[in-house]
């Protein structure tokens, strides 16, 4: 079984890497260790993503506004906010070998590469150091934000004088954050330059020792919506772990991981922390009510990974199908077809067209303006190269849950094959059809 999964995970590396999802790194100069790059079609489910996201918990939502804050910030945010103090991992080091490693992941006391002893923890921050401007000082020590939540609380006094938010509500901000991660690996599981979609959500200070726990409720719930939206079967992939008091995070009172069943493990895919009034109150900043009553809000922060994101919908997506044997059914053993199961708002490609044959101008001219006119509405691929059989492989393993075909017949009755991915059934639909038959199919 361990060995299947592995297994799964190498095909997912290297079908992104064929199909142009996710590259590594820097690769013409030999790579740079953990770093990956989202070649065309990456970039479009990654986009997908963030704008889903986007839409469902700032855009439709009344209680929520959205940030986009710089990346790097005064050095003095990361003293209020505790991180340059308490933003550690344990690491060892191999007397022998000299590998490190973060201590709270090894399952035994020795080097798990050679063998050898291992030097007992030091603490290591995990925080991204450069200098802000050309005099490499002490005094212009700069960093990468390690998470997006901070540049929300700086804001907190902005947002309120211009928004009229009233609590509760919530600031969502997507963006890249950086940590100096001692073992990063698992692909695009664990970076050290990765992107975050965070929401801080304000809260009343609890009257009650419970108050809170509403909140906390509500955004539990909404996370697993939006884990069943991504392709997940929750029952079966997602395990809420409720993080023992012992590892909370220096801000929290309460964390609850989602964690996904990686093809390596199950590991942390989100996170939703009760943050207290711990950063509000670090920064100095409070709220006063419509009675005048100044206090300082509680805060609920759903905090979301973009790439494993990425990484759980691919997982979750991706099968191996035994197909009917062509071209007669009953005949023969059947090919396997790897496809992408990705729900149809997340796929890369929503339609591909082809003319059936790439030398019948006819063809190509009637398939190439139903391809400009789909276009315009959704992203769409034109495809002439190889046999039709072919050219549906092709899409289905990078997602594109419909295909449609010109062929002779088209020619005389305006009317096109549209195969869809996952039953592979071809139906017959109008050229000015089209657009209404898959308005409704591909919000889904
Ligand atoms: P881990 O225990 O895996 O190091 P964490 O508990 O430190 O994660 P958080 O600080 O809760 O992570 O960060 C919020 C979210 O950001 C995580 O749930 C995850 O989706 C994402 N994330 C955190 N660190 C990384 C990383 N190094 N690479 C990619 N995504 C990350």
């Amino acid at each position: 079984m361990a060995e299947e999964k592995n297994d799964l995970m190498e095909k997912i590396v290297s079908l992104t890497k064929r199909r142009g999802f996710v590259f590594p790194g820097s690769e013409i100069y030999g790579g740079m260790a953990n770093t990956w790059d989202y070649g065309p079609y990456g970039v479009e489910l990654k986009n997908n993503i963030k704008q889903r996201w986007w839409k469902k918990f700032v855009q439709d939502r009344e209680d929520m506004v959205g940030l986009d804050a710089a990346l790097i910030m005064n050095p003095k945010v990361w003293e209020a906010s505790g991180h340059l103090v308490n933003f550690k991992d344990p690491l060892v080091e191999c007397e022998k070998c000299h590998n490190r490693f973060r201590e709270d992941d090894l399952k035994e006391k020795k080097c798990p590469d050679c063998g050898g002893k291992l030097t007992s923890p030091k603490q290591f921050n995990l925080m991204f150091k450069t200098f802000f401007g050309p005099a490499e000082e002490s005094a212009n020590i700069a960093y990468f934000r390690p998470e997006t939540a901070q540049g929300i609380f700086v804001n907190f006094k902005n947002i309120l004088d211009t928004t009229r938010k009233r609590i509760p509500f919530g600031i969502a901000q997507i963006g890249k954050a950086f940590r100096n991660e001692i073992t990063p690996g698992n692909f695009i599981f664990r970076t050290r330059e990765f992107e975050q979609m965070e929401i801080e959500y304000f809260i009343p200070a609890p009257k009650k020792d419970k108050d809170w726990e509403k909140y906390f409720e509500d955004w539990r719930k909404e996370m697993i919506s939006w884990m069943k939206n991504l392709g997940i079967d929750v029952k079966k992939e997602i395990h809420e772990l409720n993080v023992p008091k012992d590892e909370l995070a220096h801000y929290s009172k309460k964390t609850i991981d989602f964690e996904y069943r990686f093809p390596f493990g199950q590991k942390e895919l989100y996170g939703l922390a009760y943050r207290t009034d711990f950063d509000l109150k670090s920064h100095g900043l409070d709220y006063t009510d419509e009675d005048g009553n100044k206090f300082i809000p509680h805060v609920i922060e759903p905090s979301l990974g973009v790439d494993r994101s990425v990484l759980a919908a691919l997982c979750s997506a991706y099968k191996e199908e035994k197909t009917p044997p062509q071209p007669s059914p009953s005949k023969g053993e059947g090919a396997i077809r790897v496809v992408l199961k990705l729900p149809n708002w997340l796929a890369p490609v929503k339609i591909a067209v082809f003319p059936l044959m790439r030398n019948k101008p006819e063809l190509v001219a009637k398939a190439k303006e139903i391809f400009n006119s789909l276009k315009l509405d959704y992203r769409c691929e034109f495809d002439d190269n190889g046999n039709v059989g072919k050219r549906y492989r092709r899409q289905d393993e990078i997602g594109t849950p419909y295909c449609i075909t010109v062929d002779f017949d088209s020619l005389e009755k305006d009317d096109v094959t549209v195969r869809d991915r996952d039953s592979m059934k071809q139906v017959r639909v109008k050229v000015e059809e089209l657009k209404e038959y898959f308005r409704e199919k591909l919000e889904k």
